[in-house]
């Protein structure tokens, strides 16, 4: 499957949607881009996974730069390495840079080429199901300060995105329940039957099902495209891709972006929004309730840990997208539709917030000692 993301500037982009298409990417590459040459940069997880399959592809032509997994990588300290390791090999403006990873190299790679000679092209072969269905496209690159995440960052188009759902095999279960966080909340923003999918298919998706999985990933792919050609520079539809990450992203930096995968964040700040919706009468509580079906079942929860609900209303207060005294929630209006919302009083949101850590820790328990049970 092919798939074009247009961008105003000429800047548009193909998306390649394959099952084994790293295994033929120089082909792809060469017939794609004239490329002269290129650099790998990917994390040395991802490389012991799935780097011999690459560089094998590839052949002899391929120098990886690696950075350590995780969120902490996405930083200013690991972009100047790549800078140095751009400058140490020589790289010039007909390099391309190839982003081979999750959403964390992805964002870490496009920030580095959008600045490395005033912008080198770069590729993206995504490796995670976040990253397929969701981060590789859009242009959003970033790393992250210290107070707040992606802060410092760019708008910068890939040339090329390569999407292989077969690279998904060696993901982590805990990793591939995290990245179905954001193909949940595409089925809430925009398309109920991607909920409806993961409702009667779960098992079989959480197993890796070939099919199921393409089919799940590029009904993402189609959303996204749909909504960043609408609005590029997120002034005003695009921010419907934030449900779930007001707080989400507060559950990232209250607990020092170590401890949440972003995905497992999203899951968790989908049940405050959803509880926000139902309390201002925006969607029903039937709706609310697959939705809750949906994430408890997906995995998509991992345990907060020592947190207190007051200091993740402390963390919102730095999250960049406040304004003026309010908080803005991405909500539900009903399945496949949200709409935002700026004034939504603290009380609620502290109120919400204490329901998202109940009521998610108890269905975490519980699934917890009916596995015990069971065995
Ligand atoms: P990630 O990149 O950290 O990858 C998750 C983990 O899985 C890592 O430990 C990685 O080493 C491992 N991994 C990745 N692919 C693997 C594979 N095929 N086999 C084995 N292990 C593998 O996390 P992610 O969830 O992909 O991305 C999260 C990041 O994406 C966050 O920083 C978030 O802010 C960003 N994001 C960006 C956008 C955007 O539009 N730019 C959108 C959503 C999220």
């Amino acid at each position: 499957m092919e798939f074009t993301c247009r961008s105003s500037q000429d800047n548009s982009y193909k998306i390649i949607l394959e099952w084994n298409a790293v295994d033929r990417i120089l082909e792809i590459l060469q017939q794609e881009l004239l490329i002269d040459s290129f650099y790998i940069i990917s994390d040395s997880t991802v490389f012991r996974h799935q780097g011999r399959r690459l560089q094998s592809a590839l052949g002899s032509r391929s120098h990886p730069f690696l950075v350590p997994p995780g969120e902490t990588s996405k930083s200013l300290r690991q972009w100047h390495k790549i800078q140095d390791f751009l400058v140490r090999s020589g790289a010039d403006r007909r390099s391309v840079l190839l982003a081979f990873g999750g959403g964390v190299v992805g964002d870490l790679t496009g920030f580095a080429a959008s600045t490395y000679m005033r912008g080198l092209r770069f590729v993206q072969i995504p490796t995670t199901i976040l990253s397929q269905s969701d981060s590789s496209i859009g242009a959003k690159v970033a790393v992250n300060h210290p107070k707040a995440k992606n802060l410092i960052g760019s708008f910068y188009q890939p040339r090329l995105v390569i999407t292989d759902p077969s690279l998904l095999q060696s993901l982590p279960r805990r990793e591939f329940s995290a990245g179905l966080g954001e193909a949940i909340k595409y089925g809430v923003i925009a398309d109920p039957s991607i909920l409806d999918l993961l409702d009667q298919h779960m098992e079989r998706i959480l197993a890796g099902d070939q099919e199921l999985l393409t089919d799940l990933i590029s009904r993402c792919i189609q959303i996204k495209i749909r909504v960043v050609e609408q609005d590029e520079r997120e002034t005003g539809l695009r921010k419907i891709l934030n449900f779930g990450h007001t707080i989400g992203h507060a559950l990232e930096q209250a607990t020092g972006f170590r401890r949440l995968r972003h995905g497992e964040a999203v899951g968790w700040g989908m049940l405050a929004a959803g509880y926000l919706g139902v309390k201002n009468h925006l969607w029903s509580e039937s709706e609310f309730e697959q939705l809750q079906s949906v994430i408890f079942r997906s995995g998509v929860l991992y345990p907060l840990g020592k947190l207190r609900p007051e200091s993740i209303l402390h963390a919102l207060k730095h999250d960049k997208k406040k304004t003026g005294k309010s908080l803005n929630f991405v909500l539900p209006v009903r399945m496949g539709e949200v709409k935002i919302v700026s004034d939504i009083p603290q009380p609620d949101v502290l109120e919400a917030i204490k329901f998202m850590m109940k009521t998610g820790t108890t269905n975490m328990k519980n699934r917890k000692s009916k596995i015990k049970n069971a065995n």
